[in-house]
């Protein structure tokens, strides 16, 4: 495990002054939120007041999370930065890559063979360059950061947008795209715009069925899936102190549904008791010390219509249970109105399977509480009526969870236990009751339930509730089931209830494991070899881009005008495509197949100007890249929004294309482009963007005068021979050219720690 107790003293010993700092800069009272941001920023001490929503700042995280799908692009592009080590502690997580089906052993035995090239290679390149990996079956990422890594009052990201479960021992825990974890483990700033602040005060006391889960269930079907974009969710009030850290761990997990930053809570005895329990005696006394700079200021938590952008009140203590969806984490129903919503909108009564843990929700406490219910069905004769599946967050709580006897509760359900990892909450399930497009219904205490998401198929109705719920509505069967009101028959024909359920926060015995899976990186990486086949179909090393020839760029045709909306999706799709995460030229052959074209308003089907024939637009981009002709694409507004993968930006730099010229991007999509060496414009007239003709080639005249604030003269020349000159904007500062002058990010700095 080996968290790293001298870097979150370092943190702690600077809080004070920083948080003092920003507190006079500011001028006011902090939130926690603030204290966290403002005590990570890039330059030191605050220097002035930032804007929420909209000033981009730098930021210095402490450390940084990968898992095993997203962490291959990302690591090969750190293999580019030509450093010895990791910039900041960081780790890597096998967990996205194993499929549920027959049971633990057996699925990953499986998994290990067919993605053993991939666990290989992620083992290899951690081992050189300093970076803790954790093997398949170890556990899921978050799971694994919240008992080995977290701790209150720090910041980490990680490239997973459940990272933000961190935030339940006091984190600002942030899910970003591989590029930005590239930049932090080369050692530069991490960017982001100053979040908003939405402060949720709890006050009671969670009882009976009621479980954290239900308070982000409850939060969700107040804020949608959108009301949290831009804004950390901070918690507070006796119902947050009230509550276990693991608890606060769901809470922060599914803020991620509302689409917040992140989520957090202050500091508590909660999170001192987790830390201890979790063998981390040091971490707790050290935040002992500084708990006053850890939590938010009690002004704020007195009046906080003051401090936050908006705050939401609940009285855990009238806190109904809750199930959410299908198919939306945001549609919020009590357990008491389930009946009547479902007959209403005709989702199917009878559930198959009830599936318990992931990432969110696989804490002792939870196990505890849910193998309370399992265990009076044992106890009452009731047979379960679903299947019950459970997939453990780490081997850690599955070992103990094992010892402590819960798992054969379960079983004797005839629960199957999944390996220690994703599975059926990321779709990596290979459901054997089944198969095709049927309509049926399941519950689960994971935190999306987005159609196909843990199955495929489209008609899956996916419910989301506690650990404790989903296994009483397992156990009766029926989505319409309402524990606190209805019996159930048992084996004799006697008509039983089940009772509240009980739990228990933390093992009396402590937290045991055997083999935790975790692999020490070498001290001197410099000698390991990083495995990648030649033949890999699955991962390529990279190849540096080719640096700016520092010419004006002549003769580029256009690939495709894009129509109306192209998220990162249409750039580079994810389904199917994301065995190919890790093998740049494999995975381009998806590059802007969802963009659609605007003369022909079809996807996928591009003029090639070589040959006037029509085709798909890989094909014709490695047509044009053959001959050597540059190409350019076109795009409406807000172009390349969406998820902040790389891959968007990498594939058309690798195919060859050198200008992405629309009418407005997408912050992020803009930067990665930038990282990537493209040239990134938009239409000084938005209206020049019905200019452009099928035919046209484009001259950009006057780049080499590339400069900030400098705009670029494009020459259309149409295929009649007539011409229009357009201006175009960037937003390129001085060290941004300079990235694209040696090619790309990652070229610079590989150059800067040559010299
Ligand atoms: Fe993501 Fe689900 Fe895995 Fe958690 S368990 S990291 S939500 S896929």
């Amino acid at each position: 495990m080996a968290y790293d107790i001298d870097m979150i003293k370092k943190v702690y010993s600077q809080m004070a002054e920083r948080v003092n700092t920003a507190r006079e800069v500011v001028g006011k009272p902090l939130t926690l939120s603030e204290k966290i941001l403002y005590s990570h920023l890039w330059d030191g001490s605050a220097k002035e007041a930032y804007q929420r929503g909209k000033d981009y700042v730098e930021f210095a995280p402490d450390r940084i999370a990968c898992q095993d799908a997203t962490a291959q692009m990302a690591l090969l592009q750190f293999m580019q930065a030509g450093k010895k080590q990791v910039a900041v502690p960081t780790t890597v997580h096998c967990d996205h890559l194993i499929q549920a089906k027959m049971g633990a052993a057996i699925d990953l035995q499986a998994a290990n063979k067919s993605s053993s090239e991939v666990f290989d290679f992620l083992e290899s390149v951690s081992n050189k360059y300093g970076i803790g990996f954790w093997r398949p079956g170890a556990g899921i990422i978050h799971q694994v950061v919240l008992e080995n890594y977290a701790f209150p009052g720090g910041m980490m990201i990680g490239t997973d947008s459940h990272t933000v479960n961190a935030g339940g021992l006091g984190m600002v825990a942030i899910g970003v795209g591989g590029a930005d974890a590239v930049d932090v483990m080369a050692g530069m700033p991490w960017e982001l715009k100053f979040p908003k602040l939405i402060g949720v005060k709890l006050t009671g006391s969670l009882s009976g069925w009621t479980a954290a889960k239900d308070v982000i269930l409850k939060v969700a079907g107040i804020l949608t899936v959108k009301g949290g974009t831009g804004a950390i969710i901070e918690y507070f009030g006796e119902g947050a102190r009230s509550m276990s850290a693991t608890g606060k761990g769901t809470i922060c997990n599914m803020g991620a549904e509302v689409g917040a930053t992140t989520s957090t809570f202050g500091y508590d005895e909660s999170m001192d008791r987790y830390l201890r329990a979790t063998a981390r005696t040091e971490v707790a006394d050290a935040a002992n010390e500084i708990k006053e700079h850890l939590t938010g200021d009690d002004e704020v938590y007195a009046n906080p219509e003051q401090y936050f952008d908006e705050v939401i009140e609940i009285n855990l203590s009238e806190l109904k249970p809750h199930l959410n969806g299908p198919f939306t984490p945001d549609l919020a129903t009590p357990i008491s109105e389930m009946g009547v919503k479902a007959k209403e909108n005709d989702w199917p009564i009878n559930v198959d399977w009830g599936l318990i843990g992931s990432c969110t929700n696989s804490s002792y406490e939870d196990l505890t509480r849910a193998a309370s219910i399992a265990k009076q069905a044992v106890d009452k004769k009731v047979k379960a009526k679903s299947d019950f599946g459970i997939n453990p967050g780490s081997e850690q709580i599955r070992f103990t969870a094992e010892r402590d006897g819960l798992l054969k509760i379960f079983e004797d359900l005839d629960a199957t236990i999944f390996t220690n990892a994703c599975g059926p909450c990321i779709g990596q399930w290979d459901r054997s009751d089944r198969k095709g497009d049927e309509k049926n219904t399941i519950v689960h205490s994971f935190n999306r339930n987005f159609s196909k998401r843990a199955d495929g198929n489209p008609n899956t109705h996916a419910f989301v509730g506690s650990p404790e719920m989903v296994a009483a509505i397992a156990i009766s069967g029926r989505l319409d089931f309402d524990p606190t009101r209805d019996k159930l028959i048992n084996e004799d024909g006697e008509e039983v209830m089940l009772d509240e359920p009980t739990g228990i926060e933390l093992p009396s015995d402590g937290f045991a494991v055997e083999e935790d899976g975790y692999v020490p990186p070498n001290e001197d990486g410099s000698s390991v070899v990083v495995k990648v086949a030649e033949d890999s179909e699955r991962l390529q090393l990279l190849t540096p881009f080719e640096p700016w020839d520092g010419k004006n760029l002549m003769g580029a045709k256009l690939l495709i005008k894009a129509f109306g909306k192209c998220t990162t999706d249409h750039i580079s799709m994810a389904g199917p495509w994301l065995r190919y995460r890790g093998h740049l030229d494999n995975i381009s052959n998806n590059c802007l197949i969802g963009a659609i074209n605007a003369y022909n308003k079809k996807t996928n089907f591009v003029k090639n100007q070589l040959n006037g024939e029509y085709d798909g637009v890989p094909a014709v981009q490695r047509a044009y890249k053959k001959e050597g002709v540059p190409t350019v694409v076109v795009g409406d507004h807000n172009y390349g929004e969406g998820s902040s993968r790389e891959h968007a930006a990498m594939e058309p730099r690798h195919l060859g294309v050198k200008v992405v010229l629309v009418k407005s991007f997408a912050r992020i999509h803009e930067t990665n482009l930038k990282k990537q060496g493209m040239l990134g414009l938009t239409f000084d007239n938005e209206a020049d963007y019905d200019l452009i003709q099928e035919d046209d080639t484009f001259n950009f005249i006057d780049l080499e005068d590339f400069a900030p604030d400098k705009q670029i003269t494009v020459e259309i020349v149409h295929a009649d021979g007539s011409k229009d000159t357009i201006k175009t904007n960037h937003t390129y500062n001085q060290p941004q050219i300079e990235w694209y002058k040696h090619g790309s990010a990652l070229n610079l700095i590989k150059k800067q720690n040559a010299a």
